[in-house]
């Protein structure tokens, strides 16, 4: 597979890439993601945030939604399923928190098919700490944390929101949150394994950014400036 892009000329070497970035929660997939989106021009989509604008908007499958979330459990397949397809194009996407499941895996793959999984590894005490101290940008979905500090305590330092914490990096859901990764996700590192690029997520998110970037461009996929 690597070098299928090469083929083509250098300015047009970046599109057709289709990523999933895997990994724990709290491993910083959602910053990766939206960095590899801005440095490649990919689309991120995360099914975290579909779902939670689904439970914004207080309809009764947002409350059921919610439920869910706040034990840090799965919602369905066939639920999520359906959200994706009103949400993924054809090409250059980068998806992050989907799939989490095999039945997902299989899913996807009758719609479409994935060049790259982006393994994003860390261990559980540095991402206990970081789901902890993470806050959220209510407005802009800006993420901070023990090391990315707003200016103004509360205040997001780009667009001037409210910075939250998400309901479900509660102690308690961040365990089982963590306990369901291992049961139902972590199987997918092995289902993927011919398209795996394992990537060291224990630093800043700039260096992860980095390794990334340098690994997929290993592989022929540069970034734009
Ligand atoms: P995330 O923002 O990716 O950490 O996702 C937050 C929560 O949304 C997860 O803990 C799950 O409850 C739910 N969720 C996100 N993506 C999926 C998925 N692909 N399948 C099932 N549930 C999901």
């Amino acid at each position: 597979m690597d070098g299928k892009k090469n083929i083509l000329t250098k300015k047009v070497v970046i599109i057709l890439v289709k990523f999933i970035i895997l990994g724990p929660p709290g491993t910083g997939k959602g910053t990766l993601a939206d960095g590899l989106s801005k440095r490649l021009r990919l689309k991120h989509i995360s099914t975290g945030d579909l779902l939670r604008t689904e439970v914004k908007n207080a309809s009764s499958l947002g409350k059921k939604i919610e439920n869910v979330l706040s034990k840090g459990e799965l919602v369905s397949d066939n639920l999520i399923k359906d959200l994706l397809k009103k949400n993924l194009p054809i090409n250059d996407f980068i998806l992050d928190g989907y799939p989490r499941t095999l039945e997902q895996a299989t899913d996807l793959e009758k719609i479409n098919e994935i060049d790259y999984v982006i393994n994003l590894q860390s261990i559980s005490e540095i991402i206990i700490k970081r789901l902890s101290a993470r806050r959220i940008c209510l407005n802009c979905k800006s993420v901070y944390g023990s090391n990315i500090l707003p200016i103004v305590r509360g205040v997001c330092d780009k667009c001037g929101g409210s910075l939250i914490r998400r309901a479900d990096d509660s102690p308690k859901t961040i365990e089982n949150r963590l306990i369901t990764y291992k049961k139902q996700t972590e199987p997918l590192i092995n289902y993927y394994k011919e398209k795996i690029i394992n990537i060291d997520g224990n630093n800043t998110p700039e260096i992860v950014l980095g390794i990334t970037l340098k690994e997929l461009n290993d592989r022929g996929i540069e970034a734009r400036a």
